[in-house]
């Protein structure tokens, strides 16, 4: 996954940058970079690392001046070439193109699913294709088009491409916010009253971050320009066809944030006490979120007077590991996840434990969980999952596995069971979670748990 960010006309466009992308850090650990444009000409850094580590060198954020800016956050995905050590990946974003002789950038979350008859349409690809990233597809097509305004280049080249595709992009001054008629992935638009500047992210926990409040999301199928002299109207370029990633509220986004117009903290905590409806566990003396985003489904459970007190202490998350998920290979995966988490014998001996997460992928993470939690004394584990299981590969962004990893398509609920070690284990239901959603089920891309795929 990936996460995005710009502002329009701030004093210190590179600074407000990294406030954005440094609250969407959740989204992506790997590179990180920004693009900013100062009335005269861009500057462009990007480089492998967290946000701070990439750009925490002072005189790397002084170098990038202007008053427009685009970052962007990412993971590699399967579709990346190995790289030699010491060989820079070519796979970061901000993506540069040239059209009419002027510099643009786009930085894209997302993934496109018709990629081949994409690069069948780029002119000269073989010299012209620079990386394995389905964004830059979108750079070059936009290249080749000299007809008519940067615009309208632009819309003809939206109209070409299927998939999940919430993108920011650069002309000069210039900020451009666009989301698919899908909305499969948010894109959010906040005004910084103080110092009079627009900021956009993924999140509205970056929004946050930079002062800005919250004025509205990007509608599907628009394009929104931020520039001198006109004002930014919202400009459909497809009716929206909805189909909101139905991931990201149990543990994509930050739970401090407000996703597809819902609070995703809420949200959580009515999963939670949905589970502990549906999943009673009656004598818990103890009710645990793996951490961080479990963290709530657990208050969410003890809140709504699921058995078993809430216990924040028994399972707390090393500050010094990232995600594991993305980590490359499996053997590394199994290492961060013995390094990620840290167990309170205090907290567990003798406890009959009720154990909340978001969900179920390889099961690399809850069998290291219940294994380190038996060993610092739980006398039973009961697992709660707050998402249905995942049985097919996620094609618009999400990096999980083919069907053959995903541990959910190819173990009965028993072999699952007795994979992870614990005493039960339940997964909320897929109605469940759209009635927790709210609106129509069809507006929701549940794809990893049904295998219907829109696009
Ligand atoms: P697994 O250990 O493979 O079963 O993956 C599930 C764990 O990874 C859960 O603790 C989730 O919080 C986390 N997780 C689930 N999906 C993702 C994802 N797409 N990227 C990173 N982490 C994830």
């Amino acid at each position: 996954m990936c996460g995005i960010a710009g502002v329009w006309d701030a004093s210190k466009a590179a600074e407000q940058t990294f406030r954005l992308l440094h609250a969407l850090q959740h989204r992506a650990q790997d590179f990180a970079g920004i693009a900013t444009y100062d009335g005269n000409r861009s500057y462009w850094q990007r480089d492998d690392g967290l946000v701070s580590e990439v750009f925490g060198v002072r005189d790397r954020l002084d170098m990038l001046h202007g008053t427009t800016a685009i970052g962007h956050l990412r993971y590699p995905t399967v579709g990346d070439r190995p790289v030699e050590k010491n060989e820079k990946s070519p796979n970061m974003q901000p993506v540069r193109g040239v059209r009419g002789g002027k510099e643009f950038f786009l930085a894209h979350n997302g993934n496109l699913t018709n990629t081949e008859a994409l690069l069948r349409r780029v002119r000269d690809r073989k010299n012209r294709i620079k990386t394995d990233m389905d964004s830059e597809l979108i750079v070059r097509l936009i290249e080749q088009d000299e007809r008519g305004f940067f615009t309208e280049a632009l819309e003809r080249a939206l109209l070409r491409l299927k998939g999940s595709f919430s993108l920011l992009i650069m002309i000069e001054e210039a900020l451009i916010a666009v989301r698919d008629p899908s909305g499969n992935r948010p894109l959010s638009v906040g005004w910084n009253d103080e110092h009079k500047f627009v900021a956009v992210a993924s999140e509205t926990c970056a929004l946050d971050a930079v002062d800005a409040e919250h004025r509205h999301d990007v509608k599907a199928g628009t394009i929104e320009v931020f520039t001198r002299g006109s004002k930014a109207i919202p400009h459909v370029f497809s009716q929206p066809r909805l189909k909101r990633c139905a991931f990201e509220h149990p543990y994509y986004s930050h739970v401090t944030s407000d996703v597809f117009g819902r609070s995703v903290g809420e949200w959580r905590m009515r999963a939670g006490a949905r589970l502990a409806e549906m999943y009673p566990v009656p004598g818990a003396d103890i009710v645990v979120g793996v951490p961080d985003s479990g963290t709530t489904f657990a208050n969410g459970w003890a809140a709504k007077g699921g058995s078993g007190s809430l216990s924040t202490s028994a399972v707390v998350k090393s500050g010094y590991a990232h995600r594991t998920f993305i980590a490359r290979s499996q053997t590394l995966r199994e290492e961060k996840v013995k390094l990620k988490f840290q167990y309170s014998r205090t907290a567990l001996k003798g406890k009959v434990v009720v154990l909340l997460d978001d969900s179920i992928v390889r099961l690399t993470t809850m069998p290291e969980v219940v294994r380190r939690m038996r060993k610092a004394g739980a006398k039973e584990i009961h697992v709660r999952i707050a998402f249905p299981p995942i049985k097919h590969p996620c094609l618009y962004g999400i990096d999980t596995p083919n069907t053959d990893l995903l541990s959910a398509a190819n173990l009965t609920h028993a072999e699952m069971l007795r994979k992870t070690g614990a005493d039960s284990l339940e997964f909320l239901d897929l109605d469940s979670l759209h009635e927790l959603l709210g609106d129509e089920p069809s507006t929701w891309c549940n794809a990893c748990v049904t295998g219907d795929y829109w696009h």
